[in-house]
């Protein structure tokens, strides 16, 4: 693809690679995406079943609180029962870290300088390396050292890339390696040179995110313009999108920009017009109802829906299935980019959801197809 439109590259940093129980991230591994349970950690069965939840949603990665030694033992009866690997988020208590890794956490979410002794880090430490834990360092632009703040007089992007920089040294100092960062902040602009700072600093893989940024609608503009930045520049790894809103809001929106930037293919990517005088059906309503129905198909797929003659036929050409709205309540149906057939008014969702589904199947097989013919 990068060689026909060169405009689509992006050149990702080179980041060393790291392994969150079995999701590689960094280096050449896809961008993951992740979410956080907002469930009471000792509500072990709902929390179970959010995950569970945000797995169907897609995410490769889910943060789960652990304040307190109840919520380590629930911990302990949580990560068996799910498929995801699992970050432990701890802060100060490196007792915590400890238990989190003794109960199955992929990854502690811990910040090395903030939990006291070197002989407190060098426990955590050990627990994360005798359990195959990594661990990410968690810089936020609202939690910075006073040190660093006295010395700064606020929070800037230098401020939070020294301190990661030495957090990253507790870990390194215990010649440990598996680990990767976040420098966050509310702010997009600091934090975007916060992360670009870090990129230029070291190779360490990043998990990106903007704190705290607020609702489905704001949080998500917000992410975009920050997360796009830094993606767009090939800066990295990992991605989870801070929205106050379903977790699984947060996969689908992480999984939207990563496919807006053809850094990451799954499900379907509609593209449908705002709709006009012009249209020939009702794009909005069509296009909502479709997007819901369409929800379960992981298959990379690419639909049109567009509501004329004016740009349908010229999107259709680049979908694996279009639709374009036609006079007189007859509409045209492109497979593959050619047309195919054409429909009348009645039941645009249901066949188009029929399409879809057929040909999700179809990419399916073949795609099992080709991996018993090359394991053969
Ligand atoms: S494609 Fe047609 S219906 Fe849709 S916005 Fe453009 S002119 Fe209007």
């Amino acid at each position: 693809m990068s060689a026909v439109r060169p405009y689509r590259e992006i050149i990702r940093r080179k980041s060393r690679q790291i392994h969150v129980g079995k999701v590689p991230v960094g280096g050449d591994a896809p961008i993951s995406v992740q979410s956080m349970t907002n469930t009471p950690t000792t509500d072990v069965a709902g929390t179970i079943a959010q995950i569970r939840r945000l797995e169907v949603a897609g995410a490769d990665i889910v943060r789960v609180s652990v304040p307190d030694p109840e919520s380590s033992a629930a911990l302990k009866e949580i990560v068996p029962e799910v498929t995801v690997p699992i970050v432990a988020d701890i802060h100060f208590h490196y007792k915590r870290g400890i238990e989190a890794a003794e109960a199955g956490a992929a990854c502690l979410r811990i910040n090395p300088g903030n939990i006291g002794s070197r002989d407190r880090v060098r426990e955590v430490v050990k627990a994360a390396r005798d359990h195959g834990c990594a661990i990410r360092i968690g810089v936020n632009g609202g939690s910075l050292e006073r040190e660093l703040l006295e010395r700064y007089g606020e929070p800037c992007p230098e401020a939070m890339v020294e301190s990661a920089l030495n957090h990253a040294k507790y870990l390194e100092d215990e010649d440990f390696f598996e680990f990767k960062i976040s420098v966050k902040a509310s702010d997009v602009f600091l934090a975007v040179a916060a992360y670009q700072g870090l990129a230029e600093a070291c190779d360490y893989p990043l998990h990106i995110g903007i704190t705290e940024a607020g609702g489905l609608r704001s949080g998500t503009v917000k992410s975009s313009i920050g997360l796009g930045m830094l993606l767009w520049s090939g800066i990295g790894d990992t991605v989870r999108v801070s929205l106050s809103a379903e977790p699984e809001e947060e996969v689908r929106v992480g999984f939207e920009m990563l496919k807006t930037l053809g850094l990451r293919h799954r499900g379907v990517n509609v593209i449908s017009c705002p709709s006009c005088a012009r249209q020939q059906f009702d794009v909005i309503e069509t296009v909502k109802v479709l997007e819901e129905r369409l929800a379960h198909i992981t298959t990379p797929l690419t639909v049109s829906v567009i509501g004329c003659v004016v740009n349908g036929p010229g999107e259709a050409t680049m979908t694996d299935i279009g639709f374009t709205g036609g006079g007189k309540g007859t509409h045209q149906v492109y497979i593959g980019g050619l047309p195919h057939h054409r429909l009348k008014d009645d039941s645009i969702v249901d066949h188009l959801v029929r399409l879809v589904e057929e040909k999700a199947a179809a990419v399916e097989a073949e795609k099992a197809g080709a991996e018993a013919e090359a394991a053969e």
